[in-house]
């Protein structure tokens, strides 16, 4: 192994992390926000079909990843392992996201222990709130404490406790907020 390579992979590794970071900034501050929420909204509520608008973000991340590729293959390596990062981001997103919250694959697995439970369940509580504003954990890959994010739930006043504990072990889909 050269250290050429070790450089990479420590670009790559790195890129993912800072994905994570980035990804939560632009939920929590341009998804959810008045300029994008016009896209994400698709998102928080139950629609027909395959696709949903909101997959339009992973379109622009993808068309940025893949203009990497082409740079980078020309330029600079560097580019390269940024391009690989952010696909690798974009995989993990697809099953944590896509695949075990939302269950956009043909199969259904629910996690019942361990942190893919607390993934599932806390990005369920970001599904419990009706519309943008209020909204909890704007993470894909990070989970904060499910009893933390409840009584930030509790606290905003959107959701009173039987239906913040419903949200939490609702089946399905869950784009939508659970009803009465
Ligand atoms: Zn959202
Ligand atoms: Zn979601």
């Amino acid at each position: 192994m050269t250290l050429d390579f070790l450089l990479y992979a420590l670009i790559v590794l790195v890129t993912v992390v800072a994905m994570e970071g980035f990804a939560w900034g632009a939920h929590k501050y341009v998804m959810h926000g008045r300029s994008g929420w016009g896209w994400h909204k698709s998102h928080h509520e139950e629609t027909e079909g395959l696709f949903e608008k909101n997959d339009l973000y992973a379109v622009v991340f993808s068309v940025f990843a893949v203009a990497l590729f082409f740079v980078g293959h020309y330029l600079s390596p560097i580019l390269l392992a940024i391009g690989w990062g952010i696909t690798i981001y974009g995989l993990l997103y697809f099953v944590a996201h896509d695949g075990l919250v939302h269950q956009r694959w043909p199969f259904h697995y629910v996690p019942h222990r361990g942190y893919a439970k607390r993934l599932v369940q806390a990005h369920r509580l970001h599904h419990a709130v009706e519309g943008r504003d209020h909204c909890v954990s704007f993470g894909f890959l990070y989970a904060p404490p499910i009893d933390k994010l409840k009584a930030e739930l509790r606290r905003s006043g959107v959701l009173d406790r039987e239906r913040i504990e419903r949200s939490v072990v609702a089946q399905g889909a869950a784009h939508a907020p659970v009803r009465d």
